[in-house]
């Protein structure tokens, strides 16, 4: 993470964003390489006076989240995937939500999912679609390998290599990759240092 000493050679145009744009801390140390608190104690060292955030044509956070809430489905969207895409802490997100909401600008459910809650996976599909799909081809190469060990057509102390693997299995090395992973925590691969991986299961 980077420092204050690191802020003093970008500082003109570090001064430039905080005075004349609403970009927040968060989103500003990110730009620059530095923790928010970083950017926070820069700003107050200078006295630098921010604009206050007209809500909400000329808010940034609040145009980011209008945004988003237009997308279909944004109810099932998580707090967390928001603060993400939009780079926003806790507290601005919940303050720039707060203003939207009260002026019926988005739902009263939008940003409210909390991540852990599970989406059903029909609404998933059509807000992530591809993220489902890798997910299933995932899931079907895992499927596939796991059964070739255990019928034998990959046999015990042979060695697997993810490249060969995706060519034969017409996919990309990535799902071989992680169904790999996957297959050591079943034991039915093991993973030999500077060796590679190979079967650990039939006669
Ligand atoms: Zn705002």
């Amino acid at each position: 993470m980077g420092t204050i000493g690191q802020l003093r050679r970008v500082e003109d145009r570090l001064i430039k964003d905080l005075e004349e744009t609403t970009i927040p801390f968060l989103r500003l140390g990110k730009k620059y390489g530095v923790s928010r608190q970083a950017i926070f104690a820069f700003c107050n060292r200078r006295g630098i006076k921010r604009p206050k955030r007209e809500h909400t044509e000329k808010c940034s956070i609040c145009q980011g989240l209008i945004r988003i809430a237009k997308k279909p489905h944004s109810d099932f969207i998580s707090s967390q995937t928001i603060k993400n895409k939009l780079g926003l802490g806790k507290v601005d997100f919940r303050y720039h939500i707060g203003i939207l909401r009260k002026k019926g600008l988005i739902s009263q459910k939008f940003g409210g999912l909390h991540p852990r809650n599970k989406i059903p996976d029909d609404i998933l599909k059509e807000i992530f679609p591809r993220r489902l799909k890798r997910r299933n081809i995932n899931r079907k190469v895992y499927d596939k390998l796991k059964n070739m060990i255990l019928l034998g057509k990959l046999k015990n102390g042979q060695k697997l290599v993810e490249e060969k693997l995706a060519h034969s299995l017409n996919v990309s090395r990535q799902p071989v990759h992680a169904g790999l992973l996957q297959l050591r925590k079943d034991r039915l691969v093991i993973w030999k240092h500077r060796k590679g991986t190979f079967v650990s299961f039939g006669p």
